[in-house]
């Protein structure tokens, strides 16, 4: 098996978090955390490298659909459409239009339960929703309701992977395997080592 501190997930600055100098800020909350960053890149990406992103995981567009309308209902509001199939479609056309909007930064960031902790510090897809102290939550303002009225992609500032599958799929999409660097950082003793007495030498 391998060591739980090799999981990696992807993040992706959308092109608001770029226009809204977030990059270190966003860079910083996951680096803080212990994990490590083992790859990097930005972009201006194509309409068909968002299409076969979002499209790669064949549960996507029924999940992003049935949270959509779930959101409307909690409010105690009407969804625009109430099949979430067509909720879907119309996000991912207006999800090119977002992402290609301008430059990305597309990054790898690995360690322990990397999937799950990054989510939880980027906060859920809603920003209007996520919790305090998240970046979704803490940088931006955004909601379904407005996006909607506007007919475009909730601006949420982050991708970030939703499950290990997940991650394994996209990792891909974005980086070659001599993209991703294997290396060591000394921390990672203090973090993951069995024993800290060896730490004192
Ligand atoms: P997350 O990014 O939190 O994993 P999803 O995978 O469900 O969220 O959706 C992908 C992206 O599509 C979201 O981050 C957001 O930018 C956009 N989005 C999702 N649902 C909607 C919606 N109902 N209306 C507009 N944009 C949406
Ligand atoms: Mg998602």
């Amino acid at each position: 098996m391998t060591h739980p501190k090799t999981e990696r997930t992807l993040v992706i600055v959308k092109p608001d978090g770029i226009q809204r100098a977030l990059i270190g800020e966003i860079m910083k909350r996951y680096e803080r955390l212990g994990l490590k960053l083992v790859g990097l890149k930005m972009m201006v990406p194509t309409e068909s490298m968002i299409e076969n992103h979002y499209l790669i995981d064949p549960n996507w567009k029924k999940n992003v659909g049935e949270k959509a309308i779930a959101s409307y209902v909690k409010k105690g509001e009407t969804p625009p459409n109430s099949d979430p199939i067509k909720v879907a479609e119309a996000v991912v056309e207006n999800l090119k239009k977002y992402m290609t909007s301008g430059p990305v930064i597309a990054m790898v960031w690995e360690g322990a339960h990397a999937v799950e902790l990054v989510r939880k510090i980027t906060g859920g897809t809603e920003p209007r929703s996520a919790g305090v102290g998240t970046i979704r939550g803490d940088f931006v303002l955004d909601s379904y309701q407005m996006a909607d009225g506007d007919a475009r992609a909730i601006r949420n500032l982050i991708h970030a992977s939703g499950t290990i599958p997940e991650a394994q799929k996209e990792i891909p999409l974005w980086f070659s395997h001599t993209e991703l660097i294997s290396y060591r950082v000394p921390h990672e003793a203090t973090l993951y080592d069995a024993d800290m007495r060896s730490l004192i030498g």
